[in-house]
């Protein structure tokens, strides 16, 4: 079967449901195909703070009011370390700005409940995915549903299919260079049936590794431990993650703990892949760049470049002109690479790095304390936090 759009999508993740609804507020019609359930993207755990500028694209493209209603507007965050506890107040800090922790499942759902209501098309459940002609003015991307051979015939593709995705690596060697950095440690995430010691996210450097404490709802916590890289979650039965958490978190109170709902390990790593465009396809998201969690930023990098996308895709189905499409990548990198500086800097300034010596314990100690005194390096930290303007 083939089916012809204007506009192919793949990957039913933040980044190609967002493109989705962008380009139909614009008048494009596209295809979306997930190699996923609908139950599965939906219920996916993953990130949960939204920067400002997303929050603004949500609102936008109207997919943001049951954001409004159930999200949580947080004005700080807490770092903790030494026994010391530090307030960085977004607002004051960045002249009013602040996050929304909402989680990413949820954008998901609202997003697709959205594209499915306006008659968008969103294949769920596809398999074997491939994208062709990439070079040519007519690619197609390919793939089975339900054991039936499907063809789309696009004019653009757009690969929102994630780090493991098909879209990257069906580009020939030599086209992208890569800049990676892989980190000695991952995070053991936990999503917990217990109520929060705070009401903001806490962000503790310890002796015996990083922790991060964050609100899901009045109910539900999630909550991270600093691991070894190959750990597996077998090894850490309930107990034990309450314990290290509160060795961690805990500053004399104990925790509240509760029913464990969730359990997973997440490597940490930096990844860039550049251009993020080839002939006719172009990245958006984690298929073309992936941040250590720690800055919170890689859900909203992905938002910001498919609404660069999206005003570029609607340019060139407007005009026929392609000057946007062709400063798509230059202008996504410069924001990437900025989230990519400061989310690794967090990283480094807030975890136990086993080959760090004597000298370089002192020197993050000293990062740290630098940036809970002084106003500057505290305005530096929040407003990458809430995020720099889109268009910078
Ligand atoms: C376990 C985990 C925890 C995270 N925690 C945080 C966090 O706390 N804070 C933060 O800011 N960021 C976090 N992130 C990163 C954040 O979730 C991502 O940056 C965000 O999901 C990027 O959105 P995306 O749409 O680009 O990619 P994805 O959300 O990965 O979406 C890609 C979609 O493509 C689909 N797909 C894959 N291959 C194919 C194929 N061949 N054909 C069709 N579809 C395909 C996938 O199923 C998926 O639905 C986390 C990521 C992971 C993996």
């Amino acid at each position: 079967m083939r089916i012809d759009t204007p506009v192919a999508i793949v990957g039913a993740g933040p980044a190609g449901l967002l493109l989705s609804h962008l380009l139909h507020l614009e008048g494009i019609e596209s295809v979306v195909i997930e190699i996923r359930s609908r139950d599965y993207v939906e219920h996916r755990v993953r990130a949960g703070v939204l920067e400002q500028g997303t929050v603004d694209v949500l609102d936008e493209c109207g997919a943001a009011e049951r954001m409004h209603r159930e999200g949580l507007v947080h004005r700080g965050i807490e770092l903790r370390f030494d026994g010391r506890r530090h307030r960085i107040d977004f607002p004051g800090l960045t002249g009013g700005r602040s996050i929304v922790v909402y989680g990413q499942q949820e954008v998901v759902k609202d997003l697709i409940r959205l594209r499915l209501a306006a008659g968008g098309r969103i294949l769920f459940e596809a398999d074997d995915v491939s994208v062709h002609d990439l070079e040519s003015s007519a690619p197609r991307v390919r793939f089975l549903k339900g054991g039936e051979e499907i063809e789309l015939a696009c004019r653009i593709v757009a690969g929102c299919d994630g780090f493991h995705g098909v879209c990257r690596e069906a580009i020939p060697a030599g086209v992208l260079s890569f800049y990676e950095r892989v980190y000695p440690f991952a995070w053991l995430g936990i999503l917990a049936q217990a109520p929060p010691p705070s009401e903001e996210l806490i962000y503790a450097c310890h002796e015996r590794g990083f922790a991060l404490y964050s609100m899901r709802s009045p109910a539900i916590s999630r909550l991270y431990l600093q691991v070894a890289p190959d750990e597996e979650t077998v090894n850490w039965p309930d107990a034990r993650i309450w314990r290290e958490l509160n060795r961690r978190l805990g500053d004399g109170a104990r925790l509240d703990e509760g029913p464990i709902l969730e359990k997973g390990v997440t490597g940490m790593r930096s990844f860039i892949a550049e251009p993020m465009q080839f002939g006719k396809l172009f990245l958006a998201g984690d298929a073309a760049h992936i941040v250590p969690p720690t800055g919170a930023k890689g859900l909203n990098i992905a938002v910001a470049d498919v609404r660069v996308l999206s005003r570029a895709i609607a340019e060139y189905f407007a005009s026929g002109t392609e000057t946007l499409l062709k400063a798509y990548s230059q202008t996504c990198l410069k924001r990437v690479w900025r989230a990519e500086r400061f989310s690794w800097w967090m990283t480094a300034m807030l975890h136990r790095f086993p080959e760090h010596d004597g000298f370089q314990h002192r020197l993050q100690r000293s990062e740290l304390d630098y940036v809970v005194s002084s106003r500057a390096a505290s305005a530096s930290l929040a407003e990458n936090y809430v995020g720099l303007p889109f268009d910078t």
